[in-house]
């Protein structure tokens, strides 16, 4: 199937379940996230800060672009003009700033905090206990540029759905507890090309597919 087909197929599975698709595109070259774009489709997500600068200054300027990797706070200067969600912050001092280069760039910058799930330790996020102090009023009140709208994790790497579903669920109850106090939560950020379809029988609301849209990765850094 071509990459058009494939993120119809995705959608037509989740659109009328209120999930969003964002096309992981990482490694992928320009032509081949044109074809989606001119299609219709602008919801990407990168997760090296080069590629996406590159790819933000080479296309049109319509997509939202998704932060999704790793993100170093030396590095948050160059994406902070035109992100437009941040999936993966795991510290308040990357927060802080994220706060900062907004505020340079008179922005809001949307974030959801990465909670760490897996089993495996090579998964970075933060713990409850660490998300829970990031969202306490004053904290929250010393960062006024951004606005935290949710949660993203990743399982562990494992064909045991079982422990996929594990994992999906701890955040997912999290999350629930969490939009019980702070309605501004409503994003879950979680399921990817293998485990997207458990994601959603466990609450995701947003769902980051790459190799299942363009085929498999090239390499991986
Ligand atoms: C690469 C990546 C994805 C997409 O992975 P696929 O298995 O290719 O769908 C999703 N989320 C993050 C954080 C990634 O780095």
């Amino acid at each position: 199937m071509s990459i058009v087909e494939n993120i119809q197929y995705i959608e037509n599975q989740v659109v009328s379940k209120g999930v969003t698709l964002i096309a992981v595109s990482k490694t992928k070259p320009v032509e081949m996230l044109m074809e989606a774009y001119n299609a219709g489709f602008k919801r990407f997500g990168e997760n090296y800060v080069q590629e996406l600068v590159e790819k933000y200054e080479s296309m049109p300027k319509d997509i939202e672009w998704h932060f999704i990797g790793h993100l170093q706070s030396n590095k948050v200067k160059y994406i902070a003009p035109f992100v437009s969600l941040i999936h993966s912050v795991d510290s308040l001092k990357l927060l802080q700033e994220i706060n900062k280069q907004a505020a340079k760039n008179s922005r809001m910058i949307d974030c959801l905090l990465q909670i760490y799930i897996a089993e495996e330790d090579t998964k970075s996020g933060m713990t409850e206990e660490e998300c829970l102090a990031i969202l306490q009023p004053e904290t929250l009140k010393s960062l006024p540029n951004i606005r935290i709208v949710g949660l993203m994790g990743m399982t562990t790497l494992t064909d045991d759905e079982t422990q996929i579903k594990k994992e999906f669920r701890k955040l997912k109850d999290f999350s629930k507890k969490l939009r019980t106090q702070n309605s501004e939560l409503r994003i879950l950020s979680m399921g990817m090309s293998g485990d997207y379809e458990i994601a959603i029988e466990e609450g995701s609301t947003m769902i980051r597919v790459g190799s299942k849209i363009f085929g498999g990765r090239i390499y991986q850094k």
